[in-house]
């Protein structure tokens, strides 16, 4: 980790798109239900796509990019969760109205400003994963901000929009997606690039989830939480650049410890960039126009991987990278070369990938004769590298086209992109598609722009409970500002709140339980997700006194998921509370031993049905 001031003098700059899950009931353009479990897939259907031109005529970037890969793709319909809205076969329905009150209440807790109109907008998507190849986005609210260590991080706009599709797989030119999530509302909220170190990143992004999931609806004496919960259902872009080098983004971060990591890597990545293009400059270095074929040479292969490609009928195509030799292999983060930058451009014609002459090619059983073959016929001198890849006719030839782009490329600049994360334990990235640009969003003609009129805005802000105000009452109520931090961060804010809206005076208790029992028997492999009526039932009964605190896990342990039954699973357990005249009885029969092994005694058979305290009085008080 560095200091700001070595942040500030690479011209480090950064900024978040953090993508947050509603939790309606419906979607956000027709009535399918956004729970998909357990639906059954009814149909598929399966479209190609091609780019067209967006709003500003030119056909983008990414766009042109993606269409030009060829490629099928196959949707999953299903049954309670996909319809006609989803495949682009109906046009949408009304907008739903609780969406559009969720990102109003966050647009007021961001102190963001409304436009006059929220305008629905399509915003193209060619990767595939939409069959309508756009997603419905608007723009709800802009310039707001929030507060990281005392600096005030404008937050420039807030989008509602349609969540995309899950991939199921990707064979070559086939790709298959489920449409039971698309059209899920889901927020998204944009700072501005001004975020000034890899921690500070970090440290807003946590605020930004954090003021989206303790901003909530009043509803009676509980709070409606607004978004999903669990993995997948937050999902954070980091968009990070440094002088010399260019804009990346980091797509779909999912854990935000690790943030600071992606982003120091990223900027080590685009460092390292710099200094082979410097290094390539200096050399003079090129990289041939057109690959050689050289099929021919690979015939007499002996090992095993070539043979096998050849043999299968795929030719093999090399190029030389005249000035190379040695920043193909130069690392640029754990375990990325740039090579393996090359490789991942190859990759997206389909091909395993590429070979190259900073590797170790015995790995590749290539033998001493065809690696000279080799480069008597690139003309490969000391300085020079080459590259091979071994596939089909078409693929390899696209492949070839794109690794050579990408060379060229490490002369001139560092590629705007887009990466995915490689491996999240290593905090390293892939390439995944070039940057798109601006031009991807046009009107969404089939629906009316949203009014939002004072009055309905003012309604939603007095049915909004926030952040601060709900962190504020609970460490009132609890007194403890360790479990009252540890309750606003966790998931059970939400549950803590119902059950002590119904049953007063035990706060520290619920929040107890559900902190830390709860968590206990989670990792004892014990299901403990009961509807929130079954909490309550369980925390009454123990505040009439019918079952101890200790008792209380054990009865949750055996609980029905619904409500049912509490006092017959107390009863079969022998978890029913001993106090009063039966524990005094009790006391009374053990009156000979000294005090502290009647304690330790009636513990040792009841610790779950005694109360400690009341013993220890009853037993204080024996004459
Ligand atoms: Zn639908």
């Amino acid at each position: 980790m560095h200091d700001l001031k070595y942040y500030n003098d690479i011209g480090f700059k950064c900024g978040l798109e953090i993508h947050q899950r509603l939790s309606t009931e419906e979607k956000l353009f027709c009535s399918c239900s956004t729970d998909s479990s357990n639906d059954t897939q009814v149909g598929k259907v399966e479209r190609r796509q091609r780019a067209v031109a967006g709003e500003l005529g030119a056909i983008d970037r990414s766009t042109s990019f993606e269409s030009s890969r060829g490629r099928s793709f196959v949707y999953n319909v299903f049954k309670r969760s996909s319809c006609l809205v989803d495949i682009d076969e109906e046009p949408p329905h009304q907008v739903n109205a609780r969406a559009v009150e969720t990102a109003l209440r966050f647009a007021s807790a961001f102190n963001a400003k409304l436009p006059d109109e929220i305008e629905p907008m399509r915003k193209e998507v060619v990767d595939g994963s939409d069959p309508s190849a756009f997603q419905r986005s608007m723009m709800v609210a802009y310039d707001g901000s929030i507060e990281v260590n005392g600096r005030s991080i404008p937050i420039t706009s807030i989008f509602l929009e349609e969540e995309s599709s899950g991939i199921v797989s990707s064979k070559g030119d086939a790709v298959v997606y489920n449409v039971d999530r698309i059209g899920i509302p889901l927020v998204e909220i944009d700072t501005d690039p001004s975020i000034s170190t890899p921690a500070e990143a970090k440290e807003a992004a946590l605020k930004i989830g954090t003021i989206l999931r303790l901003t909530g609806r009043k509803e009676g004496n509980s709070v409606a939480s607004e978004v999903q919960r669990g993995i997948g259902t937050i999902r954070q872009d980091v968009n990070v650049s440094i002088r010399g080098g260019t804009r990346v983004e980091i797509k779909g971060l999912q854990e935000i410890e690790s943030m600071d990591v992606f982003i120091e890597n990223e900027i080590e990545r685009q460092l390292k960039l710099i200094e082979i293009k410097q290094n390539l400059l200096k050399k003079g270095a090129s990289v041939d126009k057109e690959p050689t074929e050289l099929t021919g040479l690979m015939k007499h292969e002996r090992g095993r991987i070539i043979k096998d490609a050849v043999s299968a009928g795929a030719v093999v195509l090399g190029a030389r990278l005249r000035g190379f030799r040695g920043s193909l292999g130069a690392e640029i983060g754990p375990d990325r070369r740039l090579g393996s930058e090359i490789s991942d451009y190859a990759k997206m014609a389909g091909v395993k990938g590429i070979i190259h002459s900073d590797e170790d090619l015995s790995k590749y059983e290539l033998s001493d004769e065809t690696v000279s073959g080799v480069m008597e016929k690139l003309d490969i001198s000391d300085s020079d590298a080459f590259i091979i890849i071994a596939a089909e006719k078409g693929a390899c030839e696209k492949a070839m086209g794109y690794a050579l782009e990408r060379a060229r490329m490490a002369m001139a600049q560092v590629p705007p992109e887009t990466r995915a994360v490689a491996d999240s334990k290593k905090g390293n990235t892939r390439f995944m598609r070039p940057l798109p640009g601006g031009s991807r969003m046009y009107p969404e003609t089939d629906s009316e722009p949203i009014e939002v009129t004072e009055s309905y805005y003012n309604e939603v802000k007095r049915h909004t409970i926030y952040m601060e105000e709900r962190i504020r009452r609970i460490s009132k109520e609890l007194g403890n500002a360790q479990i009252s931090e540890q309750l606003a961060l966790s998931t059970r804010l939400a549950l803590y709140e119902h059950i002590t809206s119904e049953v007063q005076g035990i706060n520290l208790v619920v929040a107890a339980t559900l902190l830390e029992k709860l968590k206990e028997l989670e990792r004892a492999g014990i299901g403990v997700e009961l509807h929130r009526d079954v909490f309550v039932d369980i925390f009454r009964r123990y505040s009439k006194g019918e079952i101890t605190k200790a008792g209380i896990g054990e009865v949750i342990r055996h609980s029905p998921i619904s409500p049912g039954d509490v006092s017959r699973i107390i009863k079969e357990h022998s978890l029913a509370r001993i106090s009063g005249d039966e524990l005094k009885k009790m006391v009374d029969r053990l009156a000979t031993g000294a005090k502290a092994d009647v304690m330790r005694e009636i513990m040792s058979k009841y610790r779950l049905n005694v109360d400690g305290e009341e013993l220890s009085s009853l037993i204080g008080g024996r004459k």
